[in-house]
């Protein structure tokens, strides 16, 4: 018999009643690491005191009027985005997913509006993800994804990630833009090389065409910048933002350099419930957090740490962890044996993580939590993996006896 709740997710079977920080607690008790973070969103992690009053105090006052009048809070909301990016202006929408196909929206537009009509196809990445809706998934270009919904959606074409040789030859005179996400969340913990970044705006104004970068898990302060680009020094001229943007309410946003922004005019794009007063209370309060002056390099330092403890258990353990991936708290493990084997041990030691493309766990936990959960969750790990590392060392000692009688 079919649920009632639709069958498209094989959940584990834990429910949570509440969280504190980076912690949360099923219904039968127990307390859990989260390291997921609601994959990327919960920013500011659980009961943040800063965001739960946001929310209450808005809710209170008005929580939805419509794109029909002024909302203060989304004129406030899109200024700080503008001082802290290299955006000029901002579109707020209520997913990653929509955030895309509005920048996929703009950038064509942008091309008909400038004499150029007939470039409407957007370059994407082997290995990208942008979201579940019919054009974003031919987009993803995933053909897991794709099966059964009908013909993709025309208009996208795959590259090989981080292969310049590739996105330049595949720029034809129907390309309209690129589309990378600075750092593959879904697909791996895959970061751009800064070369790849550099050469994809070179092409674009090479041949005229608009850069996108999807933001949606890799933005909002995850890799202790404000955006992942910063890092490589490349500005796009579009970008995508959701997860984490409103700490774990529902919202997307589109921001986007004047030139084109300018057009989108009135009546060309919209959404009912997108940068409504509740949503923009929530993002601002993450604002709040984010841009207080420190937190950002703070979120560096304790990527800086996860990471170096991370290496060291990724060097005790080859039999279980082959590499360490990403930067800030954006960080993957590449796993020998199958990923959700591994997944599952963790969650027995109570931590949580996220699994992604090429036998990766994500750990990917709020930006707020503390050095202390850093070490709590690596000495789980440590435990989680202890048997695996006792099989391993029990092998050890025969190849060394073996070796050294050879030598001898
Ligand atoms: C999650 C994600 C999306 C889709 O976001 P939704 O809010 O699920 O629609 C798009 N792009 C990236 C990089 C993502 O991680």
């Amino acid at each position: 018999m079919i649920p009632a709740l639709m069958p498209t997710y094989s959940r584990a079977d834990l429910a949570f009643t509440h969280g504190q920080g980076a912690w949360l607690f099923t219904e039968r008790g127990e307390r859990y690491l989260d390291f997921g973070a609601g994959i990327a969103t919960s920013s500011l992690g659980h009961n943040h005191h800063g965001l739960v009053a946001a929310i209450a105090t808005q809710a209170a006052r008005v929580m939805h009027v419509s794109n029909l009048y002024r909302v203060p809070e989304a004129e406030r909301l899109a200024q700080r985005l503008v001082d802290a990016s290299f955006a000029d202006s901002v579109f707020f929408c209520n997913s990653g997913a929509e955030a895309n196909e509005g920048l996929v929206k703009l950038i064509r537009r942008a091309m008909a509006q400038t004499g150029r009509p007939e470039r409407y196809r957007i370059l994407c990445c082997e290995g990208a993800f942008h979201g579940r809706t019919l054009a974003m998934l031919a987009a993803t270009g995933n053909a897991k994804y794709l099966a059964g919904f009908g013909p993709a959606v025309d208009g996208f074409d795959q590259i090989p990630f981080n292969n310049l040789n590739a996105l330049r030859a595949a720029i034809t005179p129907r390309t309209a833009g690129i589309l990378i996400e600075p750092i593959q969340g879904e697909g791996g913990i895959r970061v751009a090389s800064v070369e790849f970044l550099h050469g994809a705006r070179a092409a674009a104004d090479e041949f005229g065409l608009l850069l996108g970068f999807d933001e949606v898990q890799c933005g909002m302060g995850r890799t202790g910048k404000f955006f992942a680009h910063e890092w490589a020094g490349v500005t796009p001229d579009v970008l995508s933002a959701a997860k984490g943007i409103a700490g774990g309410f529902p919202m997307g946003a589109i921001l986007a350099t004047g030139s084109v922004a300018s057009h989108l005019t009135p009546g060309s794009h919209g959404t009912t419930f997108g940068g409504n007063p509740l949503a923009c209370a929530a993002a601002n309060a993450v604002l709040d957090v984010l841009l207080a002056p420190g937190f950002l390099d703070s979120v560096s330092a304790k990527g800086r740490l996860l990471a170096a403890e991370l290496d060291a258990i990724v060097a005790d353990a080859p039999n279980v962890f082959s590499s360490r991936r990403g930067m800030g708290l954006m960080l993957g493990l590449t796993c020998v044996p199958p990923a959700a084997e591994i997944q599952e041990a963790f969650r027995a030691q109570g931590l949580l993580v996220v699994a992604a493309g090429e036998n990766v766990l994500r750990l990917i936990p709020p930006l707020t939590l503390t050095e202390a959960d850093i070490l709590e969750a690596t000495a789980r790990i440590r435990a989680a993996i202890a048997p695996r590392r006792a099989q391993a060392g029990a092998a050890a000692p025969c190849v060394i006896t073996s070796t050294a009688s050879v030598s001898a």
